[in-house]
């Protein structure tokens, strides 16, 4: 446990420090400023025991001298500092983000959005407030507290050493209190990640609770997440109170003993009014830096869960899981013996389920929802790997290939689709470079030449958060559009024309069905023309193969599928 600390620590300071020429820079205007603003204690001594005016006005020149120093000394040192700690905070951001990049679909399905955000956000705060104010506080207020203490000795040992009795007070006191603070700062932490999770589950909600009338929902749901929070953030806060207050009891006790003893000194004629006058303010030079640093102290512990949740999730994956092999095209594609239950699942989702397509050709899954159509795209698109039997690209596991190769031959139409608050262009190519013929295609092929041609600004049309100035259908295009545009090797489409009207999706399906890549569709649409043009249909029921056959030999055998089929004929006949 130790070990992993001080790792953490280092990591976290290295990031701070990394910036060799910023960080001597602040070191040694740091040790300037503790040089230097101590002196400033010593200026009403000169004053006082100058004797005459000329002598005076030289020590005030030599006041002023030692005050601008001090200014100026300590301006850099802080500026420095606020560059390399900013620079730190953005590179543990840049870190965390890289790692969220490289985490496989499955990893990112377990997680919470909710906990990265609050990480990205609150977390680095504590980090930026408390772990690297507190490393500043340390070197600003440690020099200080150093020089003080030389200065106090030369001036008198016997105040300088009854000082040392208030610097083990007060250090003690973090040692006591850090633990209890330190807790509540991880309970607080793990509290505001949840409120944010809940919030930001809320608000995207607000739509569907007030159309169902849930809307004293939406506030008492809140209300409940906020109320955790507030009781949280009360203890931690309560518990920092208690620390600051303990530590100044600790700094102003063994204060009055130094002074008394001083103004003794100044009886038996040891030490002049004017030295008692620079001990008082030497002593605020003691007592700040003493207080701040062992404030320091204490945040540095205090910080430690929040440090170490950080660094867990900035830490390189040591084992990539990726694939090594480059997929170059799609020759052939197969499901043989997959069997698959989802992670955390009670029952199997797929029960052994076989299927082959080649080069080119065109497939329909069909069956009652929850037959695991969707799961056995999600299974083609790699977003989880626990399967039994294999899922094979070209006679290799498709987890054999990188993901950048992968990816680029097979594409994926969702049955929801993410739109970004961007442009339609945007959304469309997804910020990569195509050319305006390719766009153009994919705008035509996807069904929605019509809708951008209706807009005063056509593809730079900026769509809101989530998509919602488009209809269900239109957004469906731009998800059909955005994976035609890639051209691949294997499009997986799943019941991407849910939301169209009949037209619409018979003119979509036929120009998937009309496309040169290999296509694997799921579709409830099973009277359109385009049935017939499919190479085979896969008619699955419970997680298993139960038919397979082109249109005509499914009808045919009249099985699942042709019951299926004069099922949604009879609904069809009803509704007409
Ligand atoms: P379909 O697309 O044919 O309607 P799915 O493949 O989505 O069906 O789902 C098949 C079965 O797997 C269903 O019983 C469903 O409840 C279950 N399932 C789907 N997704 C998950 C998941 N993420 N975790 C656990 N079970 C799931
Ligand atoms: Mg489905």
């Amino acid at each position: 446990m130790k070990k992993r600390n001080e790792k953490s620590q280092i990591s976290m300071m290295k990031l701070l420090f990394q910036d060799r020429k910023r960080s001597v820079v602040f070191l040694i205007f740091t040790l300037a400023v503790a040089i230097v603003a101590p002196f400033k204690s010593y200026i009403m001594q000169w004053l006082v025991d100058s004797g005459d005016l000329n002598r005076a006005l030289l020590s005030l020149g030599r006041g002023l001298i030692v005050v601008l120093l001090s200014h100026v000394t300590e301006y850099v040192s802080r500026q420095t500092f606020v560059g390399m700690s900013t620079k730190a905070v953005e590179e543990i951001r840049c870190r965390i983000m890289r790692r969220q990049a490289s985490q496989s679909m499955e990893e990112y399905l377990e997680g919470n959005t909710g906990t990265v955000l609050s990480s990205l956000t609150n977390d680095i705060r504590v980090i930026y407030d408390e772990l690297y104010t507190s490393i500043f506080n340390l070197c600003f207020w440690g020099g200080m507290l150093v020089v003080s203490y030389i200065m106090l000795i030369s001036i008198s040992p016997v105040v300088a050493l009854t000082s040392i009795l208030m610097c083990v007070s007060v250090i003690m006191v973090p040692r006591i209190v850090a633990k209890q603070v330190s807790e509540a700062r991880a309970a607080y932490s793990a509290d505001i990640s949840s409120y944010t999770g809940r919030v930001n589950d809320l608000l995207r909600g607000f739509e569907t609770l007030t159309a169902s009338g849930s809307m004293r929902y939406f506030l008492t749901a809140h209300e409940d997440a906020a109320a955790s929070n507030r009781e949280k953030e009360h203890t931690l806060r309560h518990n920092m109170n208690t620390a600051s207050i303990l530590m100044s009891l600790a700094v102003w006790g063994p204060n009055m003993v130094m002074l008394f003893i001083c103004v003794i000194l100044v009886f038996q004629g040891q030490i002049t009014i004017g030295y008692l006058i620079t001990v008082n303010s030497l002593l605020n030079y003691v007592i700040s830096p003493c207080r701040s640093v062992a404030d320091a102290f204490m945040k540095l512990k205090s910080s430690r869960s929040v440090r170490e949740k950080l660094e867990g999730m900035m830490e390189e994956k040591e084992t990539s899981q990726d694939g090594e092999e480059e997929l170059t095209a799609v020759e052939k594609v197969e499901l043989s013996d997959v069997k698959f239950t989802y992670p955390k699942a009670a029952k199997e989702t797929l029960h052994g389920v076989k299927l082959q397509l080649l080069k080119g050709q065109k497939m329909a899954l069909v069956g009652m929802s929850g037959s695991g159509k969707s799961t056995i795209i999600r299974l083609l698109y790699r977003y989880y790997g626990g399967y039994e039997g294999h899922v094979r690209v070209n006679g290799r596991e498709a987890g054999d290939y990188t993901r950048e190769s992968y990816y680029s031959h097979v594409a994926l139409i969702p049955q929801t689709p993410f739109i970004f608050n961007d442009t339609i262009y945007n959304n469309l190519c997804l910020y990569r470079e195509y050319s305006k013929a390719q766009v153009e295609r994919a705008v035509k092929l996807s069904g929605l030449e019509e809708y951008v041609a209706s807009l005063p600004d056509g593809l730079e049309t900026v769509l809101t958060e989530n998509g919602r100035n488009l209809s269900g259908g239109q957004a469906q295009r731009v998800a059909i559009a955005r994976a035609l545009i890639r051209g691949c090797g294997l499009l997986l489409v799943d019941e991407a024309t849910s939301s169209l009207d009949v037209e619409t999706t018979d003119q979509i399906m036929r120009n998937l069905v009309g496309l040169d890549c290999a296509v694997i569709v799921i579709t409830h649409d099973i009277f359109g023309d385009y049935m017939k043009d499919f190479d085979r249909i896969v008619y699955l029921e419970n997680g298993e193969v139960s038919e397979a056959g082109t249109f005509g030999e499914l009808l045919e055998l009249n099985g699942g599928f042709a019951q299926l089929y004069q099922l949604m004929a009879g609904q069809e006949e009803q509704a007409g």
